[in-house]
């Protein structure tokens, strides 16, 4: 069982931005920012490692790279946001379905690097 798999197929509820035949963006239940969605690929890769590997990687990839585009346009914040994503327990990863968070909507003034 995953998540994030049963919220693509619309078996747990989520708060729907935008989606498309590769990706699912949805609202985060935590929000960290006025804006916090969550850019999810329709096709299960536990983590950023498994999409690169897999044949469809480059495909996934340059369809969460403009849906991260598109999300920021839905929620006005574009050319102001800040993708995150954690790879691994260790990084911080929670829910084993790679993911990319797109945060703004205030000042990011916390930074790692
Ligand atoms: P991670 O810690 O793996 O990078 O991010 C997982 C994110 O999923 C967290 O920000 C958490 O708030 C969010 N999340 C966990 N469960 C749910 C859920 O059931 N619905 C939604 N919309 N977000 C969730
Ligand atoms: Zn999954």
């Amino acid at each position: 069982m995953c998540l994030f798999c049963d919220i693509v197929e619309g078996k747990i509820p989520s708060t729907k931005v935008y989606e498309n035949d590769y990706v699912l963006c949805f609202d985060d239940i935590n929000p960290v920012a006025p804006v916090h969605v969550l850019v999810v690929p329709k096709k299960h890769f536990d983590n950023i490692d498994a999409l690169a590997a897999d044949p469809e990687g480059a495909l996934y990839s340059a369809e969460i790279t403009k849906a991260i585009s598109e999300v920021a346009k839905i929620k006005g914040v574009t050319g102001s946001y800040r993708t995150i994503n954690n790879c691994g327990e260790k990084a911080g990863q929670t829910v084993m379905h790679v993911h990319f968070h797109v945060i703004g909507g205030a000042e990011l003034t916390e930074k790692l690097i």
